[in-house]
Order: structure tokens, then sequence, then C-alpha cells
């Protein structure tokens, strides 16, 4: 059976919830290797095994991680070479989707990105892609060279089964060309304790109907073990941090469920949300645009709901 490779995200070796997302899919299309880079091998092999990787091919040499996103292209192109893989999956981030662009023109093949299924298809891979902000559902198949797919986050369940995770050590040396730039610092974001608002399964975001005060919003996330995000209005009004804008300018979001308090849904917002598996809104007009696209609305001040929804919550 082919090899699909699948490239690991991971922090010091905490691997990421996409990337036993990704070896789910590639179950699917033959057997999954992952392609692990950077320090923490021994802490992500547990993961890695449990969700199917029959090999990881890794590369510890930091070189690699301080020049950007360049040299694990040039790596995934040289493991395309020597393995002939029936696909590479990769996360939909935006690193993701510049690693995949660069492989995609260094092993002449197609590349598909914002993924939301991936099946075995005639002859490759079959694809379900979100395009235009989940306007428009296309599906597409790569018909040149490797299949390249950058997957999104929360299009599919992880499954656990039983691999090998025989690793193999890359000899690899990034080019003199990939070296063209470097990470001269970098700093962790504070911790929240909350999970990351693109890969989170529950999203829930607060706009200018928040008047600036999130605490509501924030205990009701973390009733629910969510991630917190923001409209536009709320970011510049400078009563969130800009990383947490959800919408055209700002993140893209496609979790289970996306809980939307005090937002309008304006169009813009919309593009960041509205592939969201279930909607819920709460507002005090009736007549807010939010509520054309939710499978859920509560007409009602965030601040009676909310807090009544938290400890309804807690008590279950
Ligand atoms: P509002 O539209 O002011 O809505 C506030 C809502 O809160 C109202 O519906 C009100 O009824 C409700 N409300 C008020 N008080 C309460 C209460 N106590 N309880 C319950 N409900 C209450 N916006 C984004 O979000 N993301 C983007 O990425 C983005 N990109 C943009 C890009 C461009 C080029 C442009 C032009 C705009 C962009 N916007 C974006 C802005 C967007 O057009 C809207 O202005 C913005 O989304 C409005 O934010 P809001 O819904 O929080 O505020």
């Amino acid at each position: 059976m082919a090899e699909v490779l699948v490239l690991v995200d991971h922090v010091d070796g905490k691997v990421r919830k996409t990337t036993a997302e990704l070896l789910t899919i590639a179950r699917r299309l033959g057997e999954p290797s992952a392609v692990f880079v950077g320090a923490g091998f021994d802490a992500a092999k547990e993961s890695l095994a449990r969700f199917g990787a029959e090999k990881v091919y890794r590369v510890e040499s930091p070189e690699v991680l301080e020049h950007l996103v360049v040299p694990q292209a040039e790596l995934l192109a040289q493991l395309v070479a020597s393995t002939s893989p029936a696909a590479v999956l990769v996360p939909a981030s935006p690193e993701g989707k510049e690693i995949a662009a660069r492989l995609a023109v260094k092993t002449e093949s197609g590349l598909i990105t914002d993924a939301v299924d991936v099946q075995a298809g005639d002859g490759g891979v079959a694809t379900t892609q979100s395009v235009f902000a989940g306007s428009y559902t296309v599906t597409a198949t790569v018909t040149k060279g490797t299949p390249i797919v950058a997957v999104k986050p929360n299009s599919a369940t992880p499954e656990e089964a039983a691999g090998a995770a025989a690793d193999e050590v890359v000899d690899f040396t990034p080019s003199d060309a990939a070296k063209g730039a470097r990470i001269t610092e970098s700093k962790p974001k504070q911790a929240t304790g909350r999970p990351e608002l693109t890969e989170a399964a529950i999203v829930v975001s607060g706009g200018r109907g928040t008047g600036g005060d999130f605490s509501k919003v924030e205990d009701f996330a973390d009733s629910l073990g969510a991630a917190v995000g923001a409209s536009r209005a709320a970011v510049d009004a400078g009563w969130y941090p800009h990383t947490s804008q959800v919408g055209q300018t700002g993140k893209q979001v496609s979790p289970q469920l996306y809980v939307a308090c005090g937002i309008s849904g304006a169009i813009q917002h919309r593009a960041g949300m509205q592939t969201s598996k279930t909607i819920v809104a709460v507002n005090k007009d009736n007549e807010a645009p939010i509520f054309e696209l939710v499978d859920f609305g509560v007409v009602g001040d965030l601040f009676n709901v909310l807090p009544q929804a938290t400890e309804a919550i807690k008590a279950a």
C-alpha cells in the first residue's frame, strides 16, 4: 500500500488535534507516514502511533525550523521523491498552505487547499473544498503529480488505530536558497488555557453587544471548554486581541459549535464562521441578520442569558 505523508503540527512534541485528523484521513488513502520536524519526538511518538502512523520520518536539526517554512517544503519534496506517496496532507494553516504551495511547485503537482473532506477516489483523491469563505462547496481532484492537500481543522473526527510509528531519521540539509530568511526572535503568546481558535471544537465569540465586558463570554466559553473569538467591532475598540478576530480579515473557523454573542452577523463576520457545523446566536434584537444563519437563536440580553447558560452547563 502506498504511503501517505502527513506533516505533523506540534509544539515541542505536543501534537495538535489537526494532526490526529490528518492521520485519520490518511488511512482512507493508504498507509500513514508522519513527517516530524524539530525537537520533542519522544513526547510525540505515542500520539502519532495512537492515530495510526506506521512510520515517522524525522528531522531534528533546529536549522530546519529557523528559516520559516521554506526548508520544510524542501524536506517534503525530498520525501516525495524517495517514497512516491499516494498523497501529502498538511494542515490548512497559513504556514501549512505556504508549505503546500511551495511543495506543489517543486514537485510539479496539483494542489488543493481548504479541503473539508478527503476520500479515496477514482485514480487518486477526491476532495471537497470550502471556497469563497464557505459560500461555495467545490469537489476537486488532482490530475497531475502527487496530490497535495491542505485540510481545514475539524474536517474529520480523529479515530484511533494502532500504528507502529517506526522512526527513521532523514538525512536532510536545507539548501542555501531555503535559508534566505531567518527567525531572530520568537515569543510565545500569553497562555489563556483555552484551545487555539482555529482548531477548537467550540468557539464562543463576543461583539459590540458586550460593551467591552467579555467576562460573561469568557465564563460561558470556559464552561464549554471553548475558544473565545471576537467581531472586528470588538477588536477595533481594543476590547479583545486582534488575534481573536473572526471574519474576512480575521481568522476563519469551522468548529462543531459556534456561539455568537452580541454580534449582528455582518457579511464580513459570516465569512469567518458560516461553515461552522452548528451556529447559535444570542442577540437582543430579534431582527439581527445573524438570526438568518443560525440553527438556534436566543433573543435576549447576553448579560442575562450567558450567566444562566453557564450555570446550567456547570450543573449538568
Ligand atoms: P454590531 O454590528 O454593532 O452589532 C452588535 C450587535 O449586538 C447588534 O446586533 C445588537 O443588537 C447586539 N447587542 C447589543 N447589546 C446586546 C446585549 N446586551 N445582548 C445581546 N445582544 C446585544 N467584521 C468582523 O467581525 N470580522 C472581520 O473580519 C471583518 N472584516 C471586515 C473587512 C472589511 C473590509 C470591512 C469593511 C468590514 C469588516 N468587518 C469585519 C466589520 C463588519 O462589517 C461589522 O462592522 C462588524 O462585524 C460588526 O461587529 P458586531 O456585530 O460586533 O457589531
